[in-house]
């Protein structure tokens, strides 16, 4: 027991959880686990002292036991954190309805040496048995329910399941909507500048797809491609940049603008079709771009994933005179004797290893050895998320070619490119 409230202690209470959930699995129970937490305790305990502290839990532990009956376990977990278990629970309403109720409880004050006190708490519900089968998930569940409570506002209850059928059903709706998004021309190519880190001139642009959503804004790619891969979208989306990106480098090429290529990323579920091929080589025929301005990323995982059918792949695509990069290197697991036979010219280090640049002796080193390793293969190596003069002058130091960032330019529509601009990085 928890010797402050004398309320069953967390180990006590798994123990009667996984008893309960027993017998409720017997006797075709649904039960609700219940985790309670008190808004700005740690406020309350710095200012008015521990005692204060310490009453206020006992008073908190008394007012919830006189609202339960029994076949509810009450207990305190630690700090100020309270579980519910209720053995009993059929419907999701039920669970929502004590929560409220323990809610308007705890709403009333509490009164010290004739002080009043005002508090409020969150709560984080989870079920048994549609969100777990085990006591220790059902808690984690509602601590994740929990969290969700906290992040809206504090002072309200969460439930774990409506967490995750929201997320469903907000992913089912950016589907739908992608559908439209593409016939409705809702989607845009952002380009961020590349540089080349010995004179600092931007010499090549990587072409990054946005979603200008009539309601939303502009949305990025991670909120958006990962649905697209999964629905089967993502070959018409990658086709439609691809074909943008083209136009545009044929424009800038006819401007006069000295550009030496156009990056464009290619998802990883395209990478084993075959159409690939057939795609890209149909729009450099449609574009009329010269194929020695493209450049085609793939991620080092897509590579990894199958490397046999990679290598064909690879070598074909290679066929069409374009070049191809390794993008996010670093994060793959990259078999280097796989790596030595792909016809790749170029590897983009994965910007989480640039972040740490140049005092975290981990990051450093191992872009030291990716710089080292693309040399001797006699590719080129490419830094991204460079976003400080420190970062780009030590990969200059080691020998990098290029690099792209926030510190030479963000992601921006093609009429915004400065092509003068060249921040300087040697000191
Ligand atoms: P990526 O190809 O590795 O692109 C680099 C990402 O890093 C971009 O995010 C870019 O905006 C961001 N970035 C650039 N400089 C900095 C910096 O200094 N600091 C930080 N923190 N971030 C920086 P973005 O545009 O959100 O794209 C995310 C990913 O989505 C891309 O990663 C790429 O894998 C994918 N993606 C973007 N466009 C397309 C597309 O047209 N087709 C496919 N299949 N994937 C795409
Ligand atoms: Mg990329
Ligand atoms: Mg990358």
């Amino acid at each position: 027991h928890d010797p402050l409230t004398g309320l069953p202690n967390r180990l006590l209470f798994t123990d009667r959880a996984e008893q309960a959930l027993a017998s409720a699995q017997v006797h075709k129970r649904g039960c609700a686990l219940l985790l309670l937490d008190l808004d700005h305790f740690k406020i309350i305990n710095d200012s008015l002292g521990h005692n204060v502290g310490d009453q206020l839990l006992k008073q908190v532990s008394e007012r919830l036991a006189g609202l339960f009956g029994p076949g509810v376990t009450l207990a305190r977990l630690g700090g100020d954190e309270f579980a519910v278990l209720v053995e009993s629970c059929p419907q999701v309403v039920q669970a929502a309805a004590l929560a409220q109720r323990i809610l308007d409880a705890l709403r009333e004050p509490f009164i010290f040496d004739g002080h009043q006190l005002f508090i409020s708490a969150s709560i984080g519900i989870s079920l048994f048995p549609s969100d777990a089968l085990s006591a220790e998930q059902l808690l984690r569940n509602a601590d994740s329910a929990l969290f969700k409570a906290k992040s809206v506002g504090r002072e309200g209850y969460a439930l774990y399941t409506e967490e995750l059928t929201a997320h469903a059903q907000n992913r089912v709706e950016i589907a739908s909507e992608l559908r439209r998004a593409l016939e409705q021309q809702e989607l845009r190519v952002y380009y961020q500048p590349v540089h080349d880190l010995h004179n600092s001139r931007l010499i090549g642009v990587e072409a990054l797809v946005r979603w200008q959503h009539p309601e939303r804004g502009l949305v990025p790619p991670v909120e958006f491609i990962p649905i697209a891969e999964r629905t089967g979208l993502i070959a018409d989306i990658d086709a439609w940049v691809m074909d943008q990106a083209c136009r545009q480098m044929c424009q800038w090429l006819a401007d006069g603008v000295q550009l030496s290529f156009i990056a464009i990323n290619v998802s990883s579920r395209l990478f084993a079709r075959r159409e690939l091929y057939e795609q890209v080589a149909q729009v450099l025929h449609t574009t009329g771009l010269d194929p020695a301005f493209l450049e085609l990323e793939v991620t080092e995982s897509a590579v990894m994933e199958d490397p046999e059918v990679a290598l064909e792949q690879l070598h074909r695509l290679r066929e069409l005179g374009l070049r191809l990069a390794i993008d996010d290197f670093g994060t793959g697991y990259s078999s280097l004797l796989r790596l030595k036979r792909l016809p790749v010219q170029k590897l983009k280090i994965d910007q989480g290893f640039v972040a740490g640049l140049p005092w975290d002796e981990d990051d450093a080193a191992i872009v030291r050895v990716v710089i080292a390793l693309a040399k001797s293969m006699g590719m080129q190596v490419h830094a991204e998320g460079i976003e400080q003069v420190e970062q780009a002058r030590f990969l200059l130091e080691q020998g990098c070619d290029m690099g792209q960032g926030y510190w030479f330019g963000r992601p921006m529509p093609a009429q915004d490119i400065d092509w003068h601009r060249a921040p300087p990085i040697q000191t």
